[in-house]
């Protein structure tokens, strides 16, 4: 019988700050379900720094597993095998062992729901063999297995080896035959802390095993930066931004590195949706820069999956959001809809999924070439997507 992570009462849960309560929440890759919350594995760089649950070493359940998923399908934002959703991945890792059955308890009610959508779980966690013949049950959903790899070796950044990760997606690889998909998510890529070029011949090698890999930076907000200086750790950048950091000069190394690779990407949504053979979910297609590293079947079939809505149609589907009542559509072209009037970002993200594409908030303007991320580390360009 497997452990699971003890249940906080209504009191425990009222002192949680304010978004550890928020169980379902939109970000960039899907809509994410997280009623377990905390980690023992300590990455430096953790997400959990910007909730406010840095502390919270030990897993536990805001709810059960049953009444999360009903949240979750009953969600405004969510809609029947068309919304990606992500478990797990903002508080804990979900194959921790004592998550672990929650992570197939989830997967196992959606699944016997009859729902499609993909499901995008991000582990750096050991897996067990036994894990192969779970996930090969999930006979209705897109289930993609994310491993967390950076190859950093600095135990104060990441004191859980990488190594582990690297393994376990060797080992949920292995079969020739699976329903699952699995992605090495090379994360994050830092400027002197990661970036040899053993650490790129190690990463090349590694992403044989895997059926797609993306590469990325780091999310340096605020409240890691704070941690880092507190904790004397050396810091990789001399600013903070609200997008991931990859400096121009090494996404060009990353690209020399894997010259010979036809499953390499920039963007999650990209390598999600390569490894099970559909456009990408996230509409990238318009983004022309950001297709230059993809195999032609594959650009192929995001080109026929690539609509480019009207006004009228983004406004009738913002429609059934009341959060998105003051929606100005600004401009839309062939790369994607730039609107005004969303006070946030989550049902930009909605939007973006019902219509598989792109969709910009003025406020936060898109550089042609930069591939959504981060002005830092790239040299100035005149162009604005
Ligand atoms: S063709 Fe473009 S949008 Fe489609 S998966 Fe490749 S990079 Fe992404």
């Amino acid at each position: 019988m497997s452990t699971l992570v003890p249940l906080l009462t209504r009191e425990q849960i009222d002192w949680l700050p304010e978004r550890a309560r928020e169980v379902v929440e939109y970000r960039k890759s899907g809509l994410s379900l997280n009623h377990i919350q905390g980690c023992p594995l300590d990455c430096a760089y953790c997400i959990r720094h910007t909730y406010g649950l840095w502390d919270q070493r030990q897993p536990r359940a805001l709810m059960s597993d049953t009444e999360a998923v009903e949240q979750l399908v009953s969600h405004r934002y969510f809609q029947p095998h068309v919304t990606p959703v992500q478990l797990f991945n903002r508080a804990t890792d979900p194959f921790l062992p004592n998550v672990r059955p929650h992570t197939f308890a989830v997967l196992g009610d959606l699944n016997a729901r009859g729902l499609r959508n993909h499901v995008l779980v991000i582990t750096r966690h050991a897996m067990k063999p036994a894990g192969i013949d779970r996930l090969n049950q999930l006979v209705n959903l897109k289930v993609t297995l994310l491993f967390t790899y950076s190859g950093i070796e600095d135990k104060r950044i990441e004191p859980y080896p990488s190594h582990v990760a690297a393994e376990s997606l060797k080992l949920m690889s292995a079969p020739s035959e699976r329903k699952y998909r699995t992605v090495l998510y090379w994360r994050p890529l830092v400027p002197g802390l990661n970036d040899t070029d053993e650490h790129l011949d190690q990463a090349h090698a590694l992403s044989l095993h895997a059926d797609a890999t993306v590469f990325t930076g780091l999310f340096y907000r605020d409240q890691i930066a704070e941690y880092y200086q507190a904790n004397g750790l050396p810091e990789p950048y001399e600013e903070t931004a609200r997008r991931k950091i990859v400096p121009e000069t090494l996404e060009q190394r990353v690209l020399a590195a894997f010259s010979d690779s036809t499953s390499l990407f920039r963007k999650t949504s990209c390598a999600v949706s390569y490894a099970h053979e559909l456009p990408d979910y996230n509409g990238h297609y318009g983004i022309r820069e950001l297709c230059d590293i993809c195999p032609l079947s594959q650009l192929d079939l995001c080109q026929r999956g690539h609509h480019v809505p009207t006004a009228e149609r983004l406004r009738e589907v913002a429609r059934d959001l009341p959060e998105a009542r003051g929606l100005v559509v600004v401009d839309i072209t062939e790369r994607a809809a730039v609107v005004s009037g969303l006070s946030e970002e989550q049902p930009r993200y909605y939007l973006q999924h019902a219509l598989g594409f792109q969709v910009h908030d003025v406020r936060h303007p898109h550089h042609a070439h930069r591939h959504g991320r981060a002005d830092i580390g790239w040299k100035d360009t005149p162009t604005d997507e």
